[in-house]
């Protein structure tokens, strides 16, 4: 029967590390020969070694009450439905962590919260001094978006372990579900703010101190009205050392196209691409829109114009196609008609899986900005990276893992990139990391349209739950 659970090459791996068990099981010559005459365990099904039956198949996702979950879970929200809007610490938040706690409970798992409200659900493993394998997502959403993104990681978390414990699975590393805070950027500007500060950022934890949302609410008064930090003190405690997790497996929907067109069932996340984005300002004399003649102008606006194309051309020039570069917010002062600008303002998002490239992108449009100022005779007043966050690559053994738990499960798979950020980006610097995309409609995503079906979510959670036997037992 365990060969029937393990058809793969990872079987050996596996094989190894229960050495141990197996030599126990086999050392009894009578259990042998009387499991060989009947063809069936004269053990109970209480240990990993007496699965009794072929475990992959008897994998059964509760569809059913998993939608229900979803569907209550977007109640929780500032906007009608079918538009969730679930921003960070607030009334909304607090019910759907105290929905999400509820359900960790009645998975049987043991329950911690950090000082910012990362939640961590465990179940014990049988060799509990071993580091954990931890999954999750995050719940919060911004405003009118959907009620999939990042919740199928969670609740589809939970009811893996509810899958697991069904089959009679017992895990030997100790399994994880984390809900992480705020991995949208909505209320405080700052993304994946849970999972950076659990890898340990320290810059971040001193930006908080100053931090405040558009009601000049601050970060600390924020929390401790949800009932976490009280102040800055509070946050070192939430840092995770390297090496905390075995591995980290988020599930998420693709937030993109791909699978649904080429009709595919699980896309394994080779790398996540890490966005930088930079604040731009061209200063210029700006004047009447009729008296100034063209000679005698240096507008702001086209340099914030001509910068725009220079990004384009900066991005097409690395060669690969996973380099992009948007120019999503640009500005003109005063905004009238016949004024010519005297200000312009630009936001600038560029993505790699390659941080070199992107950088080059980076450094390149930071010239050409210097060069556009100085022909057009305005003055570059700010060029500001906000952000640099490097890409990662997911962990070998962990794609291995997901792409054999795939095969056992007969689903149509394939290697792909995640080019949106996740908390796993974050994750990567404390843990190997790896990820499992399922479809979702036409690639919807931070939107009411937002839609994956609950026989993909299914398969999701099943792939995901075979993949936490795996990395568990290794
Ligand atoms: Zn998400």
């Amino acid at each position: 029967m365990f060969l029937k659970f393990f058809p793969t090459p990872l079987l050996f791996l596996l094989l190894c590390s229960l050495s141990t068990i197996l030599a126990d099981y086999d050392a009894d010559p009578t259990r042998s020969t009387m499991e060989q005459f009947s063809g069936y365990p004269t053990q109970e099904p209480d240990s990993v070694s007496s699965f009794s039956v072929d475990a992959v198949s008897s994998f059964s996702v509760d569809a059913q009450g998993l939608q229900k979950q979803i569907d209550e879970l977007s109640n929780f929200s500032d906007t009608p439905s079918p538009s969730v809007t679930r921003i960070l610490y607030s009334k909304m938040d607090v019910f759907a962590r105290r929905y999400i706690k509820n359900l960790m409970g009645l998975s049987g798992l043991s329950i911690r919260e950090d000082a910012v409200g990362n939640i961590f659900g465990r179940w014990e493993g049988y060799e509990p001094e071993l580091t954990a394998v931890a999954t999750g997502s995050h719940i919060d959403a911004i405003p009118y978006s959907g009620k999939y993104d990042g919740v199928v990681g969670v609740l589809g978390a939970i009811e893996a372990i509810n899958v697991l414990r069904r089959s009679g699975f017992k895990p030997r590393r100790s399994l994880e579900v984390i809900l992480f805070t705020s991995e949208e950027p909505t209320r405080f500007g700052i993304s994946c703010l849970g999972s950076r500060l659990l890898a340990g950022n320290e810059a971040l934890m001193k930006s908080l101190e100053t931090v405040v949302d558009s009601q000049n609410i601050s970060f600390f008064d924020a929390a401790r009205a949800a009932g976490y930090a009280n102040d800055e003190e509070d946050l070192p405690s939430v840092f995770l050392k390297k090496g905390s997790y075995s591995a980290f497996v988020e599930l998420h929907i693709e937030q993109g196209p791909i699978l649904e067109e080429e009709g595919i069932s699980i896309g394994i996340v080779t790398a996540i691409a890490a966005p930088a984005s930079i604040k731009v300002d061209f200063e210029g004399n700006g004047g009447h829109a009729g008296a100034v003649l063209m000679p005698n102008r240096n507008d702001a606006g086209l340099a914030a114009a001509e910068l725009a194309l220079a990004v384009e051309k900066h991005v097409l020039e690395s060669g690969s196609i996973d380099t992009v570069g948007t120019v999503g917010i640009l500005e003109l002062h005063p905004g009238a008609i016949n004024s010519i600008p005297s200000k312009s303002h630009l936001e600038i998002d560029t993505r790699d899986i390659n941080e070199m490239r992107r950088n080059t992108v980076i450094e390149k449009t930071h010239q050409s900005a210097i060069t556009i100022a100085k022909n057009r005779g305005v003055r570059l007043s700010e060029f500001k990276i906000i952000n640099q966050d490097p890409p990662a690559l997911s962990d070998k053994s962990i794609t291995k893992a997901m792409q054999a738990a795939s095969q056992e499960l007969n689903l149509s798979h394939k290697l792909m990139i995640s080019r949106a950020y996740h908390d796993s980006l974050f994750m990567a610097r404390i843990s190997p990391m790896g990820m499992i995309f399922i479809p979702c409609y036409k690639g919807y995503s931070h939107k009411p349209e937002e839609y994956a079906s609950i026989e993909d979510i299914a398969n999701g959670v099943k792939v995901l739950a075979l993949t936490l036997t795996k990395l568990s037992l290794y």
